[in-house]
């Protein structure tokens, strides 16, 4: 493998002596690669994150719902959130029990609601027309609610969840109407959540957003436990030293907050937190194979088999991701690194300095576990790759098989015959 130019994978062994060529060789490119030990010491990290007994990290699986990943997610002792009767099913699946799964809905349907109730799986409403409908669907029930702390960050407007801008959650001002509703279907309110948005890098804003939300918690009597939500940040950035979320000083901030509630409200109740990205996203290489190189105008074009069918947060939200070559290139130069779709804007990284790629080069896109595979698509009729997850031991082992060109028409219906 190259010198400088698998620096990161290298410094945490990330491959574990299967070389990435190989690894496209046998799985075919591209190719999600899943890093074992990686995801599960993300899992410890957080789930030691406070020392408070009834804390619990629910993993947000729509980050990364791979059945394989949500397994060993599980054997680490997380719960997890769903958005959807599909991230539901997917985790009873993985071995999660229904009372480890909350369901964070957003203008669900009544068929959707009842497939909750009846697995008895926690389900926070995030508007009074959805809590009226819960009352209708289970009246006498237990439910939750998303409620909207008035604070937002995060790392791109699409992602941003709290404050004035966003669709979800209940507004403080409605509490009023919102008990009425309680009262009218005799519900029980377990619980409230918050979710301020996506990849922050300091704890500073969520503090703010906890804080708030417990402002809002105080309004309501006897509740079981308070979300905080999910979106610590990664750093994408390594090549550039960039650092990490200071785990500690979060650590320390919402262990005071929590301390100081608890005595306030006079009960221990639960704490919960909702990671996604910090989970998933560090895990996994994505890996692809250089098929074209040329000069347009002032650029000098990379061409891969990565488009934004396999990986779409460069073009969905301008996001970064530091690129890796598997060669053994001394020079560098700047390039546009672009994937095989039919559209200009289909771009993974632009003008970026890397060492000089030659045809049938393996790279590797960093960091790209979170929102990586779970939003791929099959645009352009494209297949969507395979994922393997290189174990504990050093095994390489498929936990997805690639699409198949028969998979594109398996629900087409055809009009001869
Ligand atoms: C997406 C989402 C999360 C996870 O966000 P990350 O940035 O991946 O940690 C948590 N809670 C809710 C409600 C979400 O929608």
């Amino acid at each position: 493998m190259g010198k400088i130019n698998s620096k990161v994978t290298d410094s945490v062994n990330f491959f574990k002596g299967n070389k990435p060529s190989d690894l496209t060789a046998k799985f075919g490119s591209p190719l999600y690669v899943y890093n074992e030990s990686i995801l599960r010491e993300r899992c410890r990290e957080l789930k030691n994150l406070v020392d408070y007994k009834n804390f619990i990290v629910n993993y947000s699986a729509k980050a990364n719902s791979n059945l394989a990943f949500l397994e060993i997610v599980n054997e680490e002792g997380l719960y997890v959130d769903a958005m959807s009767m599909g991230e539901i099913y997917v985790e009873l699946k993985a071995g999660f029990k229904p009372e480890q799964i909350f369901f964070i809905s957003n203008n669900i349907s009544e068929e959707e609601m009842k497939f909750a109730i009846e697995r008895n799986i926690t389900l926070s409403v995030d508007s009074l027309s959805q809590l009226e409908r819960y009352g209708m669907l289970n009246p006498g029930g237990k439910v939750a609610a998303r409620f909207n702390s008035g604070v937002g960050a995060g790392h791109s407007e699409k992602v941003i969840t709290g404050g004035k801008k966003t669709k979800f959650a209940i507004n403080p001002e409605y509490i009023p109407e919102f008990k009425e509703i309680l009262k009218k279907y005799d519900l029980k309110l377990m619980g409230i959540n918050n979710h301020i948005g996506s990849l922050f890098m300091e704890a500073d804003k969520y503090i703010e957003g906890v804080k708030a939300t417990l402002e809002i918690a105080k309004q309501f009597d006897d509740l079981d436990f308070v979300d905080f939500g999910g979106g610590i940040g990664i750093p994408y950035e390594k090549l550039n030293d960039q650092p990490r979320f200071d785990l500690e000083d979060l650590s320390r901030q919402l262990g005071e907050v929590i301390d100081g509630f608890v005595k306030e409200y006079g009960k221990e109740i639960t704490f919960k937190i909702e990671p996604g990205r910090y989970i998933s996203a560090e895990c996994c290489v994505l890996l692809g194979t250089v098929h074209a190189i040329k000069h347009n105008n002032v650029h000098k074009f990379v061409g891969t088999d990565i488009g934004f069918n396999v990986l779409q947060r460069p073009v969905m939200y301008d996001s970064h991701h530091d690129i890796e070559v598997y060669n053994d290139a001394d020079d560098t130069e700047p390039v546009t690194v672009v994937g095989n779709i039919c559209e200009s804007g289909d771009i993974l990284a632009k003008d970026r300095v890397l060492p000089v790629v030659s045809i049938g080069d393996t790279i590797g896109l960093l960091d790209a576990g979170a929102y990586g595979y779970s939003m791929a698509s099959n645009y352009n009729n494209r297949l969507r790759p395979a994922e393997v997850l290189i174990r504990e031991n050093g095994e390489a082992v498929l936990i997805r098989e690639a699409d198949e060109l028969e998979d594109l028409t398996r629900h087409m219906i055809s009009l001869k015959n």
